[in-house]
C-alpha cells in the first residue's frame, strides 16, 4: 500500500503539489491523468524516493519513506520504474541488461540471473534479441526490453511514466499490450498517461490531478462517464475534442496535419476516419472558404458522438455556404458528411457557422 499524506512540493518557480492525499492499495492499477505541469511525474518520482516532498509524508506499507535516513536502496528493490525514455544500458546486450542489475543489486548468482532473464525475454517475445544492443532494436522492442528489465527484478510495485509517448504511433499498441500482459493482479501499478482510452481500459482507479491536489479520484466509469467536479469534466471533454484555428494569412499545414493525426491516434479512430478529417480540412476550408472569403479566420472542432463525428466550422466574412457550390472539392466533402446546417450569426466573431456529421467510415 502506498499512502500520501498532505504532500506539498515547491520548486523555485512552481508549486505543483499543495495538498496531495491518497491511497493506492496492493494489486491496484492506478492511472494518473491531468493537464501537463500538474505534478504527475513528480508524484511518481516521489514514490520511489527520486524526489522528496517539501512537506508531508509518504508511506509504503507501514514505513514512512520520506523519513530522514530511510533506506532508499531497499525501497527501489521493491519499486521498479519504467521511464518514457527507455532506461536501458546502451553498451550492453539485451540479455546483460537484464542480468547485471539482478547480480549487482539483488545479489542473485549469475546462473540464476541468466535463467530468469532468458525465461522472461522468451515470454515477452524477445528471445531473438538476447545478443542485440538496445540500438539494434525497434522502438517498441526497446520499450518491451525496458519493461522486462524492470520486471526481472520482481518488484512489488511498477511505476510507468508515459510509457508510450516517445514511441512511433505504430509501436504504441505493441507496448500497450505488453503492459496489459504484465498486470497480474498481484503487482501494484501506477501509471502516468495521456492516453485516456488506455487508462480507462486497464485501471482499477483514476487519479485526476489538478490545482495542486488529487482533484478527483474514482473508477474509470466515474471519472470518464460521470465526473463530479467542473475541472475534471472540462478536462475529460477537452480530450475528446479536436480544435483547430486556421488563419488564411498565417497557418502551418504540417502542424495542422500533425494535430489531426495525434487526435486520431489518441481517440483510436480508424485510418479512414482520420483521412476524412484531413480531406474535410483541405477541401472545405483551404480550397473553398479560403478561396471565397478574404483573409478568413476559421475554427474547426470535431467531437465524437456514438459512431459518428460531429463537426463545427466557423469563419469570418460575408455569408458564404460552401455546400451550395458544385465544384470537385465540395463533391468530395459531400460524399463524407451528412445533416449539414448553415447559419449566419450577426453578433459572433466568426459569423458563418456550419454543422455537419462526418461518417467515421466510408
Ligand atoms: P506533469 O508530469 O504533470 O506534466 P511535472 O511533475 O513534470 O508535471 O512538473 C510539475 C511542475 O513542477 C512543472 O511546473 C515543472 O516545471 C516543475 N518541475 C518539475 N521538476 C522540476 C525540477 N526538477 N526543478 C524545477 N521545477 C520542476
Ligand atoms: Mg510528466
Amino acid at each position: 500500500m502506498i499512502r500520501f499524506e498532505h504532500i506539498r512540493k515547491e520548486y523555485e518557480n512552481s508549486t505543483p503539489h499543495k495538498d496531495v492525499n491518497g491511497v493506492i492499495n496492493d494489486g491496484e492499477v492506478v492511472s494518473i491523468i491531468g493537464p501537463s505541469g500538474t505534478g504527475k511525474s513528480t508524484l511518481l518520482r516521489m514514490i520511489n524516493g527520486l524526489e522528496k516532498p517539501t512537506s508531508g509524508k509518504i508511506f509504503y506499507n507501514d514505513d514512512e519513506i520520506t523519513a530522514p535516513g530511510y533506506d532508499l536502496v531497499s525501497l527501489r528493490k521493491k519499486i521498479g520504474m519504467i521511464f518514457q525514455a527507455f532506461n536501458l544500458f546502451n553498451n550492453m546486450s539485451v540479455l546483460n541488461n537484464l542480468i547485471v542489475p539482478q547480480v549487482d543489486i539483488l545479489k542473485r548468482d549469475y546462473g540464476e540471473a541468466e535463467r530468469r532473464a532468458k525465461a522472461l525475454l522468451t515470454e515477452m517475445g524477445l528471445d531473438k534479441c538476447y545478443d542485440r544492443l538496445p540500438g539494434q532494436l525497434s522502438g517498441g522492442q526497446k520499450q518491451r526490453a525496458a519493461i522486462a528489465r524492470t520486471l526481472v527484478m520482481d518488484p512489488e510495485v511498477i511505476l510507468l511514466d508515459e510509457p508510450t509517448s516517445a514511441l512511433d504511433p505504430t509501436m504504441v499498441s505493441e507496448v500497450e499490450n505488453t503492459i496489459k500482459w504484465l498486470i497480474d493482479g498481484k503487482k501494484t501499478m501506477v501509471l502516468v498517461t495521456h492516453d485516456m482510452n488506455f487508462a480507462r481500459d486497464i485501471s482499477t482507479r483514476i487519479f485526476y490531478m489538478d490545482d495542486g491536489e488529487i482533484y478527483e479520484q474514482g473508477t474509470p466509469d466515474e471519472i470518464f462517464n460521470h465526473p463530479k467536479h467542473s475541472r475534471t469534466l472540462a478536462f475529460i471533454t477537452n480530450q475528446k475534442i479536436l480544435e483547430l484555428v486556421i488563419d488564411e494569412t498565417d497557418y502551418d499545414l504540417n502542424q495542422i496535419q500533425q494535430k489531426i493525426d495525434d487526435y486520431g491516434r489518441t481517440q483510436k479512430l480508424d485510418q479512414s476516419s482520420i483521412y476524412n478529417i484531413h480531406s474535410i480540412v483541405e477541401e472545405l476550408i483551404i480550397q473553398c472558404v479560403f478561396t471565397h472569403i478574404k483573409d478568413a479566420n476559421v475554427s474547426l472542432s470535431v467531437f465524437p458522438d456514438e459512431a459518428d463525428l460531429q463537426y463545427k466550422v466557423k469563419y469570418t466574412g460575408n455569408p458564404y455556404n460552401p455546400f451550395e457550390e458544385n465544384n470537385l472539392s465540395m463533391k468530395i466533402v459531400n460524399a463524407l458528411v451528412r445533416n449539414v446546417s448553415f447559419e449566419y450569426h450577426e453578433n459572433s466573431e466568426r459569423k458563418n457557422s456550419l454543422k455537419f456529421i462526418g461518417k467515421k467510415r466510408y
